[in-house]
């Protein structure tokens, strides 16, 4: 059997920085990665048998916990009809009626294969639907790796310090306008000037990819006003808070209507699926029923729809979200109060089942709140709890995510665990 130490060495050899995407690789918190041999309910297991109370949830997916049996045995009763037809499908027809239920602002949807497809495809309806070519977007949100949005992005983007890629022309990053997060007056500034070019504005309804900030009072009701004054869409990237803070995701919970909604993670149960949708009006503007194209070979596919309608089915029970509400409260509580004792400066923040720690006197409200919370110690914490069987997103900016799967004991053993490890890193 291989070592974690052994696997890493053999993926740096042929994969970039050894993974397939950036933020695994530790870069950011330092040491190497471990390689997960199995994952189920609330915890990973590494190729090593270590296991770890797992707070990252696949970035996202797991809200039910790991490996959960409808999940799985919905996927295998799938795969025996076969893995793929590039035909139309009953259970993209389920999933479609399914999500229109549950988000009413989604009058269509379509969907992808990916978080960074959806996004990239809104925009482009926004752009093709409007006739305007610029989009807005706020500084420390991400929403994929679409040319578009790799300016001042956040998560491993911010985490590595790169602002804008390089090979994104800057032709195309010239078109991406960006804001400050939470400040509805820079937003009505911006469109006073340049309102009317406004094809659209994207923007993470509770921002999760520079930790975790939900918006101020009113500020989604502001961008909503704003852009319907200005003949601008709003597009709400609910990638990682559809079905994760509430069950209509962000805009039920905050009660604001977009015109278009952005899905990943949750709705692809592990699988890889994303999906956007909203007006009726615009998404009949989408191929072939209008003339803005998007594809996919992929798209729809039966053993992906399967795991995102069991997964959709699980979060349905009555009392889901309280329960998971009540969870984080409890962990996000419990690490103040580890903080506190320890006499560290610390602050949380919290909506549904996605948190954020933050090594910082102040309650975090903005991107640049959060670029001064101190990372070197946020980093020693990140493997004090690690060695201690704890893991947490390894990067500063990252949300973390509770599932249903995570026990009462889960966490009282995770308090324990930052309890021990603060006390090292603080020095
Ligand atoms: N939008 C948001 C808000 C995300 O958090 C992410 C990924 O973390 C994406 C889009 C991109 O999704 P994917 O990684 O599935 O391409």
């Amino acid at each position: 059997m291989s070592t974690n130490h052994e696997l890493f060495q053999r993926a740096l050899q042929r994969l970039p920085g050894g993974v397939n995407s950036p933020v695994r690789a530790f870069k950011s918190v330092g040491g190497e990665p471990f390689f997960t041999a199995r994952a189920d309910g609330a915890y990973l297991w590494d190729v090593e048998g270590t296991r770890y109370i797992d707070y990252v949830g696949s970035w996202g997916p797991m809200v039910v916990g790991h490996n959960h049996p409808a999940v799985r045995e919905a996927v295998e009763r799938a795969v025996k009809d076969g893995l793929s037809f590039g035909t139309p499908c009953p259970a993209e027809v389920t999933m479609a009626e399914t999500i229109t239920k549950l988000v009413p602002s989604v009058e269509m949807v379509r969907m992808v294969n990916s978080g960074t497809e959806a996004t990239m495809s809104a925009i482009r309806l926004a752009r093709g639907a409007t006739g305007r070519a610029k989009i807005v977007k706020f500084e420390g949100c991400y929403h994929g790796h679409g040319d578009s949005f790799l300016v001042k992005a956040g998560s491993g983007a911010l985490t590595f310090g790169v602002p804008t890629s390089p090979g994104v022309p800057k032709a195309s990053a010239d078109l991406t306008l960006t804001l400050p997060y939470n400040d509805l007056a820079a937003a009505q500034a911006l469109f006073a000037e340049q309102g009317d070019d406004i094809a659209g504005l994207i923007i993470e309804p509770v921002a999760g990819n520079m930790n975790c900030i939900p918006p101020v009072d009113g500020y989604l009701q502001g961008l909503r006003e704003l852009c319907t004054r200005h003949g601008a869409l709003l597009i709400f990237d609910e990638v990682m808070t559809g079905f994760r803070v509430a069950l209509g995701g962000a805009q039920v919970l905050y009660g604001v209507t977009p015109d278009l909604t952005t899905f990943g993670k949750i709705i692809g149960g592990g699988m890889p699926v994303g999906a956007y949708g909203g007006r009726r009006d615009l998404m009949e503007q989408i191929a072939p029923s209008g003339p803005i194209y998007q594809a996919g070979t992929l798209s729809g596919n039966p053993v992906a729809m399967a795991a995102g309608l069991a997964m959709l089915e699980l979060i349905q029970v009555a009392g889901f979200y309280d329960t998971l509400a009540a969870r984080t409260r409890l962990l996000c509580d419990g690490f103040q109060l580890v903080a506190d004792e320890a006499g560290v400066p610390f602050s949380t923040n919290r909506v549904g089942g996605m948190f954020g720690l933050f090594f910082s006197a102040e309650q975090v409200s903005s991107y640049a709140q959060a670029t001064t919370a101190d990372t070197a110690l946020f980093n020693r914490f990140f493997h004090g709890v690690l060695k201690r069987g704890i893991y947490l997103a390894p990067s500063a900016f990252e949300a973390g995510f509770l599932s249903s799967a995570h026990s009462d004991q889960d966490i009282a053993d995770t308090l324990q665990a930052a309890r021990e490890a603060l006390a090292e890193a603080k020095g």
